[in-house]
C-alpha cells in the first residue's frame, strides 16, 4: 500500500480538528450544553416542520417576552386594581368634600336635585359593574370528557376548546368567548363578565365626562387663583378673586369679582384649588382614553365579534378575498340583535332594568355552543 502524503495530511488534520472540538465542548458547563442542544432541536423542529409559518416563528422567538409580560401582569394585577380603587376614591372624596358644599350653597334646587341624583346613579353603576366584572368568572370550558362540540384542542391545557374560546397566558387556562385579559380588573373578560366590563367602561366614561364638563369653570378658577397666589408670594399686591372665592371664603356671598387686599390664603385653600385641578385633569384624561376604548368595544359588539375575533375575522376576510369570496362572521346576528344578546334584553322594559340599572342576570347561552348565522328574526323578541 502506497501512502499518499496529501491524504495523510488531510486525515491528521481532521482528527486534530475533531479532538479539538471535543476537548472544547467538554470544557463547557453542562447547562450550556443542554441549552445548545435545546436551541438546535428548536431550530430543527421549526425548520423541518410543514406547519411552520411566520406566526409560529414569531411566537417562538418572542415566547420569553410574552412569558415575562404574562408573569408581570399576573403579579401586578392586584396593584392595578388598588390603583383603580384609590384613584376613584380620591375623586369621590373631592366630590363630597369640595364640590357638594359648593353645589348646595350656590345652585338652584332643580340643579341640586339633578347633580345629586345623576352623580349617585352614576356612582352606583360604576361600583356595581366594576365589582361584578372583577369578581365574576369569565367562564371556562369543562375539563372532563363531555358531549359538547369543540373546534380545536388547546395545546397548553390539553382540553377540547369550544367555538370562541381562547387560551389566556396570564390566567393560564382557556376562557369562554374570550375578549381580552384586563389588568385593571385582574380578571379575564369572557362570556360571563363581558357585559359587566363594557358597562363599567361606559359608566366610568360618563362619570368622567360629567366631572370634566361640570367642573370646567371650577378648574379654570382654581388654576387662575393658584397662578395669582404664585404672584402674590413674590409681590404681595391686591388680588382679584372670582367664583372660587365663594368656595374658600375669600368673598362674601353675592360678590363674584372684587379687588381685595392681599388675603391670607391658607394651606387648606391651596389644597382645595389643587384638588380641583387634580380632579379635572384626571377625569378629562381618563374620560378621553376610556371613551375611545368604550367606542371601540361598542363597534366590536355591533359587529358581533370579540377583540380576539376581530383579528381572526380580518385575517379570514383577506384570505377569502384572495379566492374571490366574502367572509361572513357566523356570530353576527345583525346590529340590533347583537346588542340585545349582549345586554340580555328580551323585552322592552329590560332596556331600563337590565341596562340602565344594576342587574346580575346571566348572559344569553352557556358560552359552549353558539347559534350561527343566519338566525331566525323572532329568536330575540322586541
Ligand atoms: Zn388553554
Ligand atoms: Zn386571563
Amino acid at each position: 500500500m502506497r501512502w499518499c502524503p496529501t491524504s495523510v495530511l488531510h486525515l491528521l488534520r481532521s482528527l486534530r480538528l475533531r479532538s479539538c472540538t471535543r476537548r472544547g465542548r467538554n470544557k463547557l458547563p453542562p447547562w450550556i450544553k443542554e441549552m445548545w442542544s435545546y436551541m438546535k432541536l428548536l431550530v430543527q423542529s421549526l425548520y423541518f416542520n410543514s406547519l411552520t409559518d411566520s406566526d409560529v416563528v414569531f411566537d417562538s422567538i418572542f415566547e420569553p417576552v410574552f412569558w415575562t409580560v404574562d408573569y408581570v401582569t399576573r403579579w401586578f394585577g392586584l396593584v392595578f386594581v388598588c390603583l383603580v380603587v384609590i384613584l376613584t376614591s380620591s375623586i369621590l372624596g373631592i366630590a363630597y368634600l369640595v364640590l357638594l358644599p359648593l353645589i348646595l350653597n350656590t345652585y338652584s334646587p332643580p340643579w341640586i336635585a339633578w347633580h345629586i341624583c345623576y352623580g349617585h346613579w352614576n356612582l352606583i353603576m360604576i361600583v356595581f359593574h366594576y365589582y361584578k366584572a372583577a369578581k365574576t368568572s369569565p367562564g371556562w370550558p369543562p375539563t372532563e370528557k363531555n358531549e359538547t362540540p369543540f373546534v380545536s384542542v388547546c395545546k397548553k391545557c390539553i382540553i377540547a376548546k369550544p367555538a370562541r374560546a381562547h387560551h389566556c397566558g396570564i390566567c393560564n387556562r382557556c376562557i369562554l368567548k374570550m375578549d381580552h385579559h384586563c389588568p385593571w380588573l385582574n380578571n379575564c373578560v369572557g362570556h360571563f363578565n363581558h357585559r359587566y366590563f363594557f358597562s363599567f367602561c361606559l359608566f366610568m366614561t360618563l362619570g368622567c365626562v360629567y366631572c370634566s364638563i361640570s367642573g370646567r369653570n371650577l378648574f379654570l378658577d382654581a388654576y387662575n387663583a393658584l397662578e395669582r397666589f404664585k404672584h402674590l408670594d413674590m409681590e404681595k399686591p391686591g388680588v382679584q378673586v372670582t367664583g372660587m372665592g365663594l368656595l374658600i371664603g375669600l368673598l362674601p356671598p353675592g360678590q363674584t369679582t372684587y379687588q381685595t387686599p392681599a388675603p391670607s390664603y391658607t394651606f387648606k385653600d391651596k389644597m382645595i384649588h389643587k384638588s380641583i385641578i387634580y380632579m379635572w385633569v384626571l377625569t378629562s384624561t381618563v374620560g378621553l382614553a376610556l371613551g375611545a376604548l368604550t367606542i371601540w368595544h361598542a363597534v366590536l359588539i355591533s359587529r358581533g365579534e370579540t377583540s380576539i375575533e376581530r383579528h381572526i375575522n380580518s385575517k379570514e376576510t383577506k384570505r377569502m378575498a384572495k379566492w374571490g369570496k366574502v367572509y361572513r362572521n357566523p356570530f353576527n346576528y345583525g346590529k340590533m340583535n347583537n346588542w340585545k344578546i349582549f345586554f340580555g334584553v328580551e323585552k322592552k322594559s329590560h332596556w331600563v332594568t337590565r341596562v340602565l340599572l344594576p342587574s346580575g342576570h346571566t348572559p344569553h347561552g352557556d358560552g359552549l355552543t353558539w347559534d350561527t348565522f343566519p338566525v331566525k328574526k323572532d329568536l330575540i323578541p322586541v
